[in-house]
């Protein structure tokens, strides 16, 4: 293979190596990762603050509830000594059934606002598991979205591998001047300093090369660059021509 050619080859060989290197770095799969895992987090958060609510709602219930038990002691205290005939003063015993009275619709209120609550942290209950659902099939879906972007990347990889393995297969066969040219070429043209001659243009840019430039072109070791983008061109067998101009 001549050397021109050779450095075609080996700039179609970068630039695919390149796409493979964009395409691993900046994974559309790593935006579905990070997405499902940003999602699993808010869901996790929101059931850590539920949580806290029933914890602190259920200590609530037993505060209430001991509140309940002290009330209801001091109402029956207040009950024996009320019916118990020690206490015999009448404006004594008066205020005394006041009391109890008073005591009696305290002690009511508190069991209603028990019972409420306790119902209310029931239906929290089942709230919270059937979310503990939620965030257990969210955690699923990262790890399926984590396994997807594993396998995406470990075939990006492999085909990778490949191209590198051709790219030094293909790196002995070329002068060190050709080499030096290539680079240069690169630098000068983002990385497609090489351009392939298809139906007499540049494929760089479109242009139709001179007849006088064409005649250097069939001499595989003459160097010609395109007249108006400096790019340098290549003159490839016909079977080639027919590949995919890239
Ligand atoms: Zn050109």
């Amino acid at each position: 293979m001549e050397q021109l050619e050779l450095l075609w080859r080996l700039q179609d060989l970068d630039l695919a190596i390149a796409g493979l290197q964009e395409k691993i770095e900046s994974n559309p799969l790593l935006e579905n990762v990070r997405l499902a895992k940003e999602k699993q987090g808010e869901l996790q958060s929101t059931l850590d603050r539920g949580k806290e609510w029933q914890a602190e709602q259920r200590k609530k219930l037993k505060m209430m509830e001991l509140d309940l038990n002290k009330l209801a002691a001091d109402r029956a205290g207040l009950h024996n000594k009320l019916y118990g005939g020690e206490v015999s003063n009448i404006r004594e015993l008066e205020l005394m059934e006041k009391r109890l009275v008073s005591l009696g619709r305290e002690q009511e209120a508190l069991e209603e606002k028990i019972i409420r609550l306790m119902e209310e942290v029931e239906r929290r209950q089942v709230e919270l598991e059937e979310f503990k659902g939620q965030v257990k099939r969210q955690e699923q879906a990262v790890l399926g979205e984590e396994d997807k972007l594993e396998r995406e990347l470990a075939n990006l990889g492999l085909q990778l591998e490949q191209l590198q393995e051709n790219r030094d297969g293909l790196l002995p066969l070329i002068e060190s001047k050709y080499m030096d040219l290539y680079r240069t070429q690169c630098q000068r043209h983002g990385g497609k300093g090489i351009s392939r001659v298809i139906n007499d243009s540049c494929s760089g840019c479109r242009m139709f090369i001179s007849s006088a430039q064409r005649g250097f072109l069939y001499n595989p070791n003459s160097i010609v660059y395109c007249e108006n983008c400096g790019r340098l061109l290549v003159r490839l067998s016909d079977s080639d021509n027919k590949t995919v101009d890239t």
